[in-house]
């Protein structure tokens, strides 16, 4: 069984029990006699579990499980909590504020883990489901739903820290006319590529999202337009050595690119304050949607910034990005 268990409690004995029970299962145990450190552990490891002593001499155990549950970073978290008295009023009061679980000290071995291995297989299991939740089972890029709640989470986060955010919007080139000529098992199997190569060409910390059928968004915080036209110019690139062969068939795949960033929507400097939220990432994807059908109008197989008045369009790496808008 795999999965990180953090244990808070201020025995160091029974730091050292436990940790020497769980260890042998596979777990990666990390422990820590004090509470704060202890807060401080789970928010940087994001363990599967913790492990939480009731009674320590400086902090009830149930006001660190409080804690933890309302902070969104942790709150995901499991609980299980360790007691040396079997209070039921302690132990109704600790399920109430979150906790999973009870192991009444001394524990016999066996119990200590067969309940550690049972919480760890429920967070496991709601882990998957949450990847599955933010993420297209064909490409493994994330979904529609991850994208509007990236976008507003990074455009949010750019008007704070009055920071620049691009966004690219990839449309794959006569895609119909593929299905219909080699099936529209091919055209997956494209899509699958086209995700692989996209997902390998942007830095941690941008997203590439399946914005539609065959339309890939990415959001590119802290990057420019210009910045963005390079990155789409190089996946634009890497999609010519994409080879693939069906029915005997040389094809080669290309997309059009749509380029816009937050100084195209009037949210630069102090204007971005002035800016809704909302409707920014709205403006964003219709900004980058008007250069992409200007891509498209243009000939497709190119990249094409959309620009307000003054900006301009550079970084394109074999043909100039085109203005739109
Ligand atoms: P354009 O260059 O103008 O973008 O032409 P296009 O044919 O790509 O444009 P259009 O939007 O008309 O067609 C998109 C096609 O993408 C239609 C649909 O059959 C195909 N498509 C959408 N999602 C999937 C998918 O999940 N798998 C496959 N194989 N095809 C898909
Ligand atoms: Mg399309
Ligand atoms: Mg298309």
């Amino acid at each position: 069984m795999s999965g990180t268990v953090l244990v808070i409690d201020d025995s160091p004995e029974l730091l050292a029990v436990v940790a020497a029970r769980l260890k042998p299962e596979g777990y990666r145990v990390l422990t820590s006699p004090d509470w704060q450190y202890g807060l401080e552990q789970a928010v940087a490891e994001q363990p599967d579990l913790v492990l939480l002593d009731v009674d320590m001499p400086d902090q009830s155990g149930l006001d660190v499980c409080r804690r933890l549950k309302s902070d969104p970073r942790t709150s995901a978290i499991p609980v299980i909590f360790l007691t040396a008295h079997d209070d039921v009023n302690v132990k109704v009061h600790g399920f109430d504020l979150g906790a999973s679980d009870y192991i009444t000290k001394p524990f016999h071995p066996a119990e200590l883990r067969a309940r550690v291995r049972s919480a760890i297989r429920t967070k496991l299991a709601i882990d998957d489901l949450d990847e599955q939740a933010r993420v297209d089972g064909l490409t493994g890029l994330f979904n529609r739903r991850e994208f509007d709640r990236l976008l507003a989470a990074n455009t949010a986060r750019a008007l704070r820290e009055s920071r620049n955010l691009a966004l690219v919007i990839v449309d794959l080139d006569h895609f119909k006319s593929l299905n219909d000529r080699f099936g529209h098992a091919f055209g997956d199997l494209v899509l699958r590529s086209v995700g692989a190569l996209i997902a390998r060409s942007v830095r941690t910390g941008d997203a590439a999202c399946r914005y539609g059928g065959e339309e890939i968004a990415l959001i590119l915080p802290n990057a420019s337009g210009s910045s963005a036209v390079e990155v789409a110019n190089r996946i634009r690139q890497g999609l010519r050595s994409l080879a693939f062969l069906p029915k005997g068939d040389a094809v080669t795949i290309t997309a059009s690119f749509g380029v816009a960033d937050l100084t195209d929507v009037g949210a630069s400097g102090a204007g971005m304050a002035a800016v809704a939220q909302g409707s920014l990432g709205q403006a964003l994807t219709e900004a980058a949607d008007q250069a992409l059908y200007a891509a498209k109008r243009e000939g497709r197989d190119r990249v094409t910034q959309f620009a307000a008045a003054g900006t301009s369009a550079t970084g394109a790496v074999d043909s100039p990005a085109r203005r739109a808008g």
